[in-house]
């Protein structure tokens, strides 16, 4: 059997619900932790209860933390795997900042539940078992960071919640998922070829993410960029493009020296520099604004901050995003 790390940081996988209200929240005693008979049929597993947050409250220095506790764990050389349990909210954005950060060959999986532990249909358990069948798996290795939910294996950089409310709210849009469970086995489709990681020692940059619309105006858009701003992530029409009210602000923040990176609000596709008009694709990139190819807006500025908080140079930025 294989030694499984399982860290434990709240969400509705460590909730349960007020029958008589239909609230949902914390409880004193973590429910997976009466489970231990039945995930331990499929490892040895030891518990580490990091967090116990719902994770609207993560935030990136939460995540850093997270991944600075697995690094520690990892040195011990005791664990052949990784499960996180994490609410699903911001679950992919956490998955996606440890698939950046850490450097391990072994499986790191994250996985939640939509349903709290005591509703009729409750997925965390099944999730969780799923996950930690996932971690001990040897296909599972140099896959980088792994989103396990509803039976399927989706990479950190492209899995998405799609769903408020459905268990099968994780999808990887752009290419789907790169495996999946059966009750027997666990199957890999896809080879992840992409493996990037970036030493980090502290969460201190300001990188808001904006998304526009027709018709915004400055005034939105001269709020955030007032604030000391170290980067921007924008999340722009189709292709990449922007209406023209925001370029001259776009352009002065690329004067300043503030990276401007560019994600479409379309969820499928690449942006690329395309119309020629003013805040059309092309334009934006000769004023020097960064195309991120097949990010979600939330990916992008977990990646721009991790970059910046590496000291990356502008020229690498470049690379890195337009790769
Ligand atoms: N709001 C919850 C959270 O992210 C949702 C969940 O865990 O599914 O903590």
């Amino acid at each position: 059997m294989k030694n499984i790390l399982l860290i434990h940081t709240g969400g509705t996988i460590a909730m349960t619900e007020n029958i008589d209200t239909g609230s949902v929240s914390t409880t004193k005693k973590h429910p997976l932790a009466s489970e231990d008979a039945i995930i331990s049929q499929f490892a040895k597993i030891d518990d580490d209860y990091l967090f116990d947050l719902p994770s609207p409250h993560i935030t990136p220095i939460l995540m850093l933390q997270l991944g600075q506790h697995i690094e520690k764990r990892l040195k011990t050389n005791r664990y052949d795997g990784i499960v996180i349990t994490h609410g699903t909210d911001t679950l992919e954005e956490t998955a996606y900042f440890l698939d950046l950060y850490l450097q391990t060959k072994k499986p790191v999986v994250v996985t939640g539940a939509m349903r709290s532990s005591n509703e009729v249909g409750s997925d965390g358990l099944y999730n969780l078992i799923s996950a930690v069948r996932v971690a001990s798996a040897i296909e599972s290795e140099e896959k980088g960071v792994l989103v396990v939910m509803n039976d399927e294996i989706h990479t950190a950089a492209y899995a998405t919640k799609t769903s408020t409310s459905n268990i099968a709210t994780f999808k990887s849009p752009q290419f789907g998922p790169i495996g999946m469970l059966t009750k027997q086995k666990v199957y890999f489709y896809h080879k992840w070829i992409s493996l990037e990681t970036y030493q980090v020692e502290s969460i201190t940059k300001n990188v808001p993410l904006i998304k526009v619309y027709a018709g915004i105006d400055q005034t939105l858009f001269n709020a955030i960029t007032a604030t000391s701003l170290d980067g921007l992530v924008i999340e722009g029409f189709g292709q990449g493009n922007v209406p023209p009210a925001i370029v001259d602000s776009i352009e002065q923040l690329i004067k300043n020296n503030v990276p401007v990176v560019l994600v479409s609000r379309s969820f499928k596709g690449v942006v690329q520099p395309t119309y020629d008009y003013p805040g059309g694709g092309k334009q934006l990139k000769n004023a020097g604004v960064l195309f991120a190819k097949g990010l979600s807006g939330q990916k992008a500025r977990i990646k721009l901050l991790l970059l910046l908080e590496s000291n990356c140079s502008p020229d690498r930025l470049e690379t890195i995003f337009e790769a």
